[in-house]
């Protein structure tokens, strides 16, 4: 079966939004763990991080997945999280348990 990765990728504006319950996964337990990892570890900083991100989207590759999709997927996503920083530094700062 195909992934659809616009599935994957697009808010719903719904209260329980997949895109954002995955994201919010993301940064409550993969964060933290990649980067427990890299200091357990004596590991350079994002070596964890960057590689993991690979890896994961690597898995995508041999599921399959055309290498230009993931790249403009990944892009996108890099986009809204550029786009969320900025926003984030208006606001003076990141903030609390937001969804
Ligand atoms: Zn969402």
């Amino acid at each position: 079966m195909a992934i659809n990765l616009t599935e994957l990728t697009e808010h719903d504006f719904g209260d329980d939004c997949p895109i954002c319950r995955a994201q919010d996964v993301v940064q409550s337990a993969l964060l933290p763990a990649a980067s427990a990892w890299e200091s357990n570890s004596a590991l350079p900083r994002f070596s964890v991080a960057l590689h993991g991100a690979a890896e994961l989207l690597g898995v995508m590759l041999q599921d399959g997945m055309e290498r230009q999709d993931v790249d403009a997927a990944l892009s996108a996503l890099l986009d809204e999280i550029e786009q969320r920083i900025s926003e984030d530094q208006v606001m003076g700062g990141p903030p609390k348990g937001n969804a």
